[in-house]
């Protein structure tokens, strides 16, 4: 690793393009595609409010709708390190329940069974980006920009309780559960994205603890486009007789996600011998 410079400040953590994690004796070390390197352990970087000197909480800063910026392609955000939380900045489970639905092609969160009324709680420090009834599908929704860059989105809420601009630390109180917007019961729609792209929470935080599994969040091709590395992706040859409804039930899905999954239509024929994505 003679070569290699550490990497410093949070600008040069930004450019580098990760090529890979390895362990030492002193701890893991990032890679940098441009031959620097740093300890994941190092000091995380978490600039206040005050310091915004790369543009966190301006760049794209959005109160009208969802999409801060301009709904970037995850082709177009570079590989990066995110540091979760540190002494001063802290995490909490938005709503501990029973866990109803996961992130999937159609569905870019996770669904928590609660109760009418209930608290939900602000998972990281930061600032209230959004907070309104969205018709999109959301109900009253609140959205936070957190330090790191990440947003967390909470839906169907019954009543929001910040308002836009607002700092709030882990464990804030950000609204009630509710069932507006599409919802067929009180439930917590929770969402976290990196420059508007969705990412799967579940690889973030471990629901069952309600902790984080790791301080730490790489940010790269593999977390954007995880079914280009789905090992456990499933695949049917389509015969004779083969229905999207049949298929569906013989693998425990849905029509409409094997359409999404596959880009095609409920009416679309589905030819003998051809071979489409079923799980
Ligand atoms: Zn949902």
């Amino acid at each position: 690793m003679a070569f290699l410079v550490p990497a410093t400040g949070f600008t040069q953590r930004n450019v580098g393009t990760v090529i890979d994690t390895v362990e030492t004796e002193q701890g893991a070390v990032v890679l940098y595609r441009n031959f620097t390197w740093e300890y994941l352990g190092d000091e995380p970087v978490m600039m206040s409010l005050e310091d915004d000197s790369t543009g966190m909480f301006s760049n794209g800063w959005n109160n009208q709708q969802i999409w801060g910026f301009s709904r970037m392609s995850p082709d177009s955000v570079r590989d990066t390190v995110l540091y979760l939380t540190n002494q001063d900045h802290l995490f909490c489970i938005p709503y501990s329940g029973k866990f109803l639905r996961g992130f999937m092609y159609t569905h870019k969160g996770l669904d928590i069974r609660a109760i009418m009324g209930d608290t939900i709680r602000a998972s990281f420090d930061g600032v209230v980006r959004y907070a309104k009834y969205n018709r999109g599908g959301f109900g009253n929704l609140v959205i936070l920009r957190h330090y790191n860059g990440l947003e967390t989105y909470y839906a169907h809420m019954s009543k929001i309780k910040v308002k836009v601009n607002q700092v709030v630390k882990a464990g804030d109180l950000v609204g009630l559960i509710g069932s507006t917007g599409r919802s067929r019961g009180p439930h917590l729609h929770f969402e976290v994205r990196y420059k508007d792209v969705p990412l799967d929470p579940l690889k973030m935080i471990d629901y069952d603890t309600g902790k984080l599994i790791s301080n730490t969040f790489p940010v790269t091709k593999k977390v954007f486009y995880p079914d280009d590395y789905n090992v456990n992706a499933v695949y049917h040859k389509i015969r004779s007789g083969d229905t999207l409804g049949s298929l569906a039930h013989k693998y425990h899905t849905s029509v409409k996600e094997i359409c999404a999954m596959n880009k095609i239509r409920p009416n679309t024929l589905l030819k003998v011998g051809k071979t489409i994505r079923v799980r």
